[in-house]
């Protein structure tokens, strides 16, 4: 293997040959392969080299075994398999070059530099150093014959490198070249690349010395119906690619090593969430069925007629919830699609079964905006709909706890209060959770579990607003049923939408003065780190100020999530009474109100948000017959990616298409809304670039359950870890 490169001053070890004498013996294992302990139970620090310190630091990244340590890919490569000939340099390349120094001086300029001129024949190079001792100074000497690997640069005087690595040649063995591409790890506070390179080296070398240690769980004719390399030669391929590896292909994550890892890691989540899903399969839940009574009283009182979306995904919901098994569908639709009335059809449904209800919102606004929808369609049919919220206190509280318990309430409404640990059910029979993108796998078993009741399960339907492209949902959403609401109501105008700095704010608010002079209303949108709510609505509170100062013609409110409830309230009503012509807000409006009148909407800083979210806002217009603006007024400069999401938004208003490239700019992570809980983040596979694979993936886990069960429970073990109980029952 390698020979050792001395950076310029610091002196660093290992990187040397390995053999089986670096390996620490196993206590208690046999050499015999199939009593090898396997690498997921092997502690890192069964590895030479590895003390409690870097096991400490090693454990911060998550890695903690030997199979950690090899499933910890390099994010990139070096070539220093060959040496490139000076005359051939190009800027930015990182390179091997070997030649006699001509020159060696010390410089005072600026700074103290030792300059080394190098020259091959082919050109010359001056490589430069800061810092250096005196024994370095000595060795660096005219005449002497250099290796060094750094990053060329065009300097004042021609090719430069800063701080190369070098040796000198003529030492013993100096003259071999690397193997193999050298590896760069993704690496942590303390651990250095030469750390790592000589800790992968000896979990490479314990991977060859016993191969069983890592278990191949994809069954070999799966292997070839994919045409993907075996696990262990995949991996060693990666860690030490040879020379002739396309490092274009590798940093593109198109080798076949790196899709067979990407697809045996989509495969196990994949394999997981099915598991999921047959275990809930297997529940029981109670039939809700119905003559339908209540659906026609309801319909027959709207003012409008479902569209054929909604018609569909009503009938899909109805048919779930008359089996025997819980329902767990997931509900996509746009802004504005008209979701609610679906969820009061389901929920009818259940109360005309004799079951309860439980409906759920992220947040207070939009919990009560339900609340009001509810109360407008179902107490005219005499169902009542109580309301909980965390802000319910003492005697009240109880009071109300106790009529749930009992039954007497059959429809319940609130936040993520309604599944506090004190709230009992008597008969709950469908959940309905809105704006799921917020919630988690965990959370939505979580919320099943509290619903059980003498061994069954309530029935779940979750809405989300965030239209999830189609891959991301089979990946995401594999334990769950899916319906679209593909279909808007008929006759709304698309927003039509502006990108502009803040620079121009007088002529915004302009836009405002006319607008609502026309007797039209608008929204004003402050957002600002999402972290501080404080900030939010001291933000909101000023630009109220200023915006009341500039337009004292016009009735402006102020709406921010520290109000009281009771204070929110009143202030939308007004909005919605047409009281108020402006109202300024701060994203809590983001999801909920529902005014027609309102055709203006000005968003601050749009460049802080998802375009999930700013579609979400911009749907709070558009909601009338009148044409409506959306008014982007961004803060110079922004950056080139904000710079095209931005544009994203200005050109379509299709909320798929913008989800599609939300996932494209952001990742999956936040398209999702769990970039914090850490779900659909791969150690490998990336759902975006991966995308290809993922029928593939489909294809496979439905084999793997089918022929190969057995191997199931391993790789989920392998990827998915302990920590999501999908293993439990
Ligand atoms: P979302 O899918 O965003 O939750 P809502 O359920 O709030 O949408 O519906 C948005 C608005 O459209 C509401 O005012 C609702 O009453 C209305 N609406 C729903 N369905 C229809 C329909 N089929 N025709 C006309 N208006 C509808
Ligand atoms: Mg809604």
């Amino acid at each position: 293997m390698g020979w050792l490169w001395r950076a310029a001053i610091c002196r660093t070890g290992g990187g040397g040959r390995i053999d089986s004498r670096d390996v620490k013996p196993v206590p208690g294992a046999a050499p015999r392969e199939s009593e090898v302990v396997p690498f997921d139970r092997r502690p890192v620090t069964a590895l030479k080299g590895v003390g409690p310190r870097n096991a400490e630091r090693l454990r911060r990244i998550g890695v903690e075994t030997v199979q950690d340590v090899l499933f910890h890919l390099p994010l990139r490569y070096q070539d220093r398999t060959r040496v490139t000939p000076i005359g051939s340099l190009r800027q930015g390349d990182q390179v091997v070059v070997e030649g006699d120094i001509e020159l060696a001086d010390v410089h005072f300029g600026r700074r103290r530099s030792l300059l080394v001129r190098l020259a091959d024949g082919s050109g010359s190079l001056t490589l430069r150093f800061f810092h250096f001792s005196t024994a370095q100074r000595a060795a660096l000497a005219r005449g002497s014959r250099l290796r060094c690997f750094g990053e060329a640069r065009r300097g004042p005087t021609g090719w430069e490198m800063v701080h190369p690595e070098y040796k000198q040649l003529g030492e013993p063995g100096g003259g071999e070249m690397e193997e193999s591409l050298t590896p760069v790890y993704p690496t942590t506070e303390g651990m250095h690349q030469l750390s790592w390179r000589g800790i992968s080296d000896k979990a490479l070398a314990l991977l060859e010395e016993c191969p069983g240690a890592l278990p191949e769980w994809l069954p070999g004719p799966l292997l070839a119906q994919f045409r993907l390399p075996d696990l262990g030669r995949a991996i060693r391929y990666l860690h030490r690619p040879p020379p002739d590896a396309s490092q274009r292909v590798l940093s593109d994550g198109a080798h076949p090593a790196q899709q067979r890892l990407a697809f045996e890691e989509l495969l196990a989540h994949q394999l997981s969430l099915r598991l999921l899903r047959q275990r809930h399969n297997r529940e029981a839940a109670p039939p809700l069925a119905s003559a339908g009574t209540y659906a026609g009283a309801l319909l027959e009182r709207l003012p409008f007629s479902l569209t054929g979306a909604q018609r569909r995904v009503a009938e899909e919901i109805g048919h779930d919830l008359g089996r025997s098994h819980p329902m767990m569908r997931l509900v996509q639709g746009d802004v504005g699609s008209g979701k609610t009335v679906v969820a009061a059809l389901a929920a009818l449904q259940a109360l005309e079964a004799r079951h309860q209800v439980a409906l759920m919102a992220p947040t207070e606004l939009l919990a009560e905006q339900h609340r009001d929808s509810f109360r407008r369609w179902l107490e005219p049919l005499g169902i009542e709909v109580a309301w909980l919220s965390g802000r319910h206190k003492g005697r009240a509280r109880e009071a109300l706890l106790q009529r749930i318990a009992s039954g007497e309430i059959r429809l319940l409404v609130g936040t993520h209060a309604l599944f506090q640990e004190d709230v009992a059910f008597d008969a709950l029979g469908l959940v309905i959770i809105d704006e799921q993108h917020r919630f988690g796998v965990h959370q939505r078993m979580a919320l099943r579990e509290k619903g059980r009741d003498r061994g069954a399960v309530p029935h779940q339907l979750i809405m989300t607003a965030t239209p999830i492209p189609r891959t991301l949902a089979m990946t995401a959403y594999a334990d769950l049923d899916v319906s679209v609401i593909d279909e808007l109501p008929p006759g709304r105008t698309p927003v039509a939408t502006v990108v502009i700095p803040d620079s121009r704010r007088q002529e915004v608010v302009e836009r405002v003065r006319g607008a609502c002079g026309a007797g039209r209303q608008a929204y004003w949108v402050c957002t600002l780190i999402e972290e501080s709510e404080a900030l939010q609505c001291q933000a909101a509170e000023e630009s109220a100020a200023v915006l009341a100062e500039a337009l004292p013609q016009l009735r402006v409110g102020l709406v921010h999530g520290r109000l009281r409830p009771r204070e929110k309230e009143a202030v939308m009503a007004r909005f919605k009474a047409g009281e108020l012509d402006l109202l300024v807000a701060t994203t809590v409006i983001e999801v909920g109100v529902d005014v027609p009148n309102a055709s203006l909407m000005i968003i601050e800083n749009p460049e802080r948000l998802g375009l999930a979210q700013l579609h979400q806002l911009r749907g709070r217009v558009g909601r009338g017959a009148a044409e409506s603006h959306c008014v982007l007024m961004y803060h110079a400069p922004l950056s080139g990616n904000a710079r095209q999401r931005l544009a994203v938004l200005r050109e379509s208003g299709d909320g798929f298409l913008i989800a599609q490239k939300d996932l494209e700019l952001r990742g999956p992570g936040e398209v999702l809304g769990t970039r914090q809980t850490g779900e659909m983040q791969f150690r490998i596979a990336d759902v975006m670039r991966d995308q290809p694979i993922l029928p593939k993936v489909q294809q496979a886990a439905q084999r793997l359950l089918d022929e190969y069960p057995e191997r199931v429970a391993p790789l989920v073990r392998r990827w998915v870890g302990e920590r999501e109980r999908y293993l439990s029952a």
